[in-house]
């Protein structure tokens, strides 16, 4: 007689069961991780969630699966949920459905006694991921040799590490987000000559070409895997910015023969993409933003009007849904979700929700206090941005 094979490790990790202790983050869910076919999932959320009252806040990040997002209190991009979640003092517990360096933002910005939790801890991001704390500081401590340090101003993503938003703020950064990059851009030349990006460099060179009328030519990318980031010294010297050797998993799949394409089968679209793009991408759309503004515009776009939308799948699916007036397609035509993203599945908020309410708390993120302190420094500068200077 046959028998069952048994399932390997490995099988029960993607599961979200045991723990990778080789892992960075592990993938551990203590006690009992509902399967995905219980068809329960939503009534147990429901009770759950009903049991917890006040002292849970769920969030929902825009990219999340709508089996998650319906079950979210408050849904926006990651420094809007958290500063939600710093508006509700009165919420024991931040379950945060988004991914790790969200959660982590999210804990900078709560107070003391609040709590936050990422339902999966396998949910990183890419992009923040590319960055590592150590990486960085060797490259800081290179510039420093080179003395350029001194004239260089730090600005990160939004989407980075805490330990990367701690090492801003040291040096007399910033934070930025896709919404106030080019705020940030405009003061941090303000304060020094240079500047160095971390760790997306399409968002970076974006904003600096697009928005700030500096050359290609005006940046470098330095690769963290070479030496000297695989620049001469010259080449770090004449730069006016240095781009971290970084990107998004998601919206670096888009391409111009994509923009092309969709021009040709669907006369008059309009094509709207994310500045995380590739910058011949955003060079050949028709408009660029962040998803908070890629959202407003098709709300405020006339009945009858094409896109193609160049962003996370789940959240042009979800405006497609909301907008049948309007023609709405992905700019890709292959299906590309944040697979990090969407490791925040039912079953995981219901074991987050349940666990809660039996008074077991997993899966909390927290940041240690001298990173959180120096990482709201360079948080806090971005909120103190001024506005932008007026174009003509
Ligand atoms: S969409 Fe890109 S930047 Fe956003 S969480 Fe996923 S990998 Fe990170």
């Amino acid at each position: 007689m046959l028998q069952e094979p048994a399932p390997t490790p490995l099988a029960l990790l993607l599961m979200g069961r045991e723990e990778d202790l080789r892992s960075e983050r592990g993938v551990s869910c203590p006690g009992d991780l509902p399967m995905a076919s219980d068809p329960d999932l939503v009534e147990r959320a429901r009770v759950a969630k009903e049991r917890l009252g006040d002292r849970v806040y769920i969030l929902g990040h825009h990219y999340q699966r709508d089996e998650v997002i319906r079950f979210a209190d408050a849904t926006g991009d990651s420094f809007k949920l958290a500063q939600a979640a710093a508006g509700r003092p009165e919420a024991e517990y931040i379950v945060f459905c988004g991914v790790h360096f969200m959660a982590e933002s999210a804990d900078i910005l709560t107070s003391a006694d609040q709590r936050v939790i990422l339902p999966d801890l396998a949910a990183g991001c890419s992009m923040a991921d590319m960055a590592a704390i150590d990486q960085v500081e060797k490259a800081w401590a290179r510039f420093e040799e080179l003395g350029i340090a001194d004239s260089m101003t730090p600005i990160t993503y939004m989407n980075s590490t805490a330990a990367i938003k701690a090492f801003t703020g040291r040096h007399g950064g910033s934070v930025c987000t896709s919404s106030n990059a080019e705020r940030a851009l405009h003061w941090a030349f303000e304060q020094r000559e240079r500047v160095f990006f971390l760790p997306d460099q399409h968002l970076g060179r974006n904003t600096a070409v697009r928005q700030m009328g500096l050359t290609l030519d005006d940046c470098v990318v330095y690769d963290p895997y070479k030496d000297n980031g695989g620049l001469t010294d010259e080449q770090l010297r004449d730069a006016r910015m240095i781009l971290w050797r970084g990107h998004c998993s998601v919206h670096g799949r888009f391409s111009v023969d994509n923009v092309r394409e969709v021009r040709e089968r669907i006369p008059g679209v309009r094509v709207i993409v994310h500045p995380e793009c590739r910058h011949e991408v955003v060079q050949a759309a028709d408009m660029v933003g962040s998803t908070e503004y890629i959202i407003r515009a098709i709300e405020a776009a006339p009945a009858g009007t094409a896109w193609a939308i160049g962003t996370e799948l789940n959240l042009v699916r979800r405006l497609a849904d909301a907008h049948p007036e309007q023609q709405i397609v992905y700019l890709d035509k292959t299906v590309c979700y944040c697979s990090t993203m969407n490791r925040i599945d039912l079953p995981h908020l219901v074991w987050s929700l349940e666990q809660l309410a039996d008074g077991i708390v997993s899966n909390e993120i927290r940041v240690n206090p001298d990173d959180a302190h120096w990482a709201r420094v360079a948080l806090d500068q971005m909120l103190a941005l001024p506005a932008a200077p007026t174009v003509d």
